[in-house]
């Protein structure tokens, strides 16, 4: 490889919004065979709006979301931005400060307000607590994910007291990106944290049938090291902090969109358009380049 092609090379990738940050990873890149997608931010455009929410007998909508509202108004995460979002839209104001608040990642947070314990997050959350949710609610739950939406379970000291449903929607260009990476024989899989259910739904929509959910956020870059024991060369593509030691093992990370810093530092490459054609772009230049090389 000689550098003024590998310079040629860069230059055109860049005018695509492809950022590759040493000439080496655009060597690297045409010998991808899996391409893991984070979903949130990634394959999906990272905004999400509440839905839906369902209350238990003994709480009202309305208290049920001031509870909510402390709990998450001191989390950074997308799904609290939503929830705040849905809470305002619907003429909520919360008034009060959390008297403590933690944040538990992969799982939700936890808070004090109104001198009751809230929890908001997922199934494990409330399990560990050891919350009773009554099988009706399990069973909405699981209806809700299978729409392809993020329900988060609610507690008020150790009651199960409601859910609240959040959408996000799939990038326009997500579904015809991945079928132009299966098109090049490269295998696609989907990455979350979010469950399995709403993880699938999402996958169908796009065209996925591997999916990795469920998992901690420091599980992803375990997942990416268990493929490359396979002797896989293995791109991730992420957009948030909880991508960026995955991002950082892969062999290949790339870091899409308005990304978080730390997903651009941890990454190899930017792909500026927010726009995953931009993965099979990179894949198509590197293979093109290097053939020219040669
Ligand atoms: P992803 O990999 O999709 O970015 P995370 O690992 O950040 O997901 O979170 C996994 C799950 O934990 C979420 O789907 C949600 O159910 C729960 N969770 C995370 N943060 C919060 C929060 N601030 N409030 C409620 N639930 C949360
Ligand atoms: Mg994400």
């Amino acid at each position: 490889a000689t550098p003024t092609s590998i310079m040629a090379g860069s230059g055109r990738a860049a005018e695509y919004g492809i950022l590759f940050k040493g000439g080496e990873h655009l060597e690297t890149t045409q010998h991808i065979q899996t391409v893991i997608l984070d979903k949130t931010g990634t394959v999906t455009n990272g905004k999400p709006i509440m839905t839906d929410v369902r209350t238990a007998s003994k709480w009202s909508t309305g208290e049920l979301l001031k509870r909510v509202g402390i709990a998450e108004s001191s989390s950074e995460h997308p799904l609290a931005q939503a929830i705040m979002e849905g809470i305002k839209e619907r003429g909520i104001k919360i008034m009060f400060n959390p008297e403590q608040f933690e944040n538990i990642p992969g799982y939700g947070v936890r808070a004090r307000g109104y001198s009751q314990d809230i929890l908001v997050g997922t199934r494990r959350l409330l399990a560990d607590a050891k919350v009773q949710v009554p099988a009706e609610a399990s069973a909405q739950m699981s209806e809700l994910e299978s729409q392809g939406k993020t329900v988060m379970l609610v507690a008020v000291d150790d009651k199960w007291a409601g859910m609240i449903a959040v959408a996000d929607t799939v990038r326009d260009t997500s579904a015809q990106a991945v079928s132009r990476l299966q098109a090049m024989g490269i295998d696609v899989v989907l990455m979350t944290g979010d469950n399995e259910r709403t993880a699938r739904a999402v996958a169908s929509q796009v065209g996925i049938s591997k999916v990795i959910a469920g998992i901690l956020p420091e599980e992803k870059a375990a997942e990416v090291k268990r493929l490359q024991q396979l002797g896989l060369k293995v791109a991730m593509v992420g957009d948030g902090i909880n991508d960026a030691p995955a991002l950082a093992v892969s062999d290949i990370g790339m870091a899409i969109g308005t990304g978080t810093d730390v997903a651009l530092e941890a990454a190899d490459v930017a792909l500026m358009r927010g726009d995953l054609n931009s993965v099979a772009d990179a894949i198509e230049l590197s293979k093109r380049t290097m053939r020219n090389v040669k």
